[in-house]
């Protein structure tokens, strides 16, 4: 397979969005043969199919193991629901940073936050007890309800003009000074 064809996603490893390329196919390739989350060495396994295509820091390869188990539960998860699961791929929301932060020192893992999110870009981490970023480029773009929920003020939003940054095509923005507003047939958020 071409490297062009392959899939590509972001993922949350460690604190960091990581840009990775083919976890798709070694996913599909995984379940068609079977694999399930209790497989002998998932998480090397994993890494070692990720690493033919990308570069892993020798350091972070706990933290790559983890979220990689961790993405393919969720996989796993969503094939068995015949849902759609992860979009691979949205360069244009890729180039709208509309997602929230949250501040650990402020969390206090109410879970009031994941309780409004209704396209669950949130979740929880019960290895440390904290909320998670998962899925920022599921976040809508202009949503603030979790932020609104938070009465601990762990969660910070990107200021509103950010979204008056317009994408027409992907890799190619407009300033939000030649920018009219949204008028409603923006083509980044809808
Ligand atoms: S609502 Fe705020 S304090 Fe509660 S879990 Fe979410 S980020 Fe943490
Ligand atoms: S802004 Fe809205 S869509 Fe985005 S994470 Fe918060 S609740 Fe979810």
């Amino acid at each position: 397979m071409a490297e062009s064809t392959r899939s590509y996603c972001q993922i949350l490893i460690g604190r960091a969005m990581t840009g990775l390329i083919g976890l798709r196919e070694i996913f599909d390739a995984l379940a068609e043969e079977g694999v399930q989350l209790d497989a002998t060495n998932l998480g090397p396994r994993l890494l070692a199919e990720l690493k033919q295509h990308n570069y892993v820091p020798p350091p972070a390869i706990a933290t790559y193991e983890t979220a990689l188990v961790r993405e393919y539960r969720k996989y796993l998860e969503a094939r068995a629901s015949g849902s759609v699961g992860r979009r691979w791929r949205d360069p244009r929301k890729e180039l709208l940073s509309w997602y929230p932060t949250i501040f650990e020192a402020k969390c206090d893992g109410c879970g009031e936050c994941l309780e409004v999110c209704p396209r669950d870009v949130l979740g929880w981490d019960p290895d440390h007890a904290r909320v998670l970023v998962l899925e920022p480029y599921e976040c809508a773009p202009g949503c603030q309800l979790c932020f609104r929920a938070c009465t601990r003020g762990a969660i910070v939003m990107p200021a509103r003009e950010s979204l008056h940054q317009r994408v027409e095509t992907p890799g190619q923005g407009h300033a939000a000074s030649g920018c009219a507003g949204c008028r409603g047939d923006c083509k980044t958020c809808g």
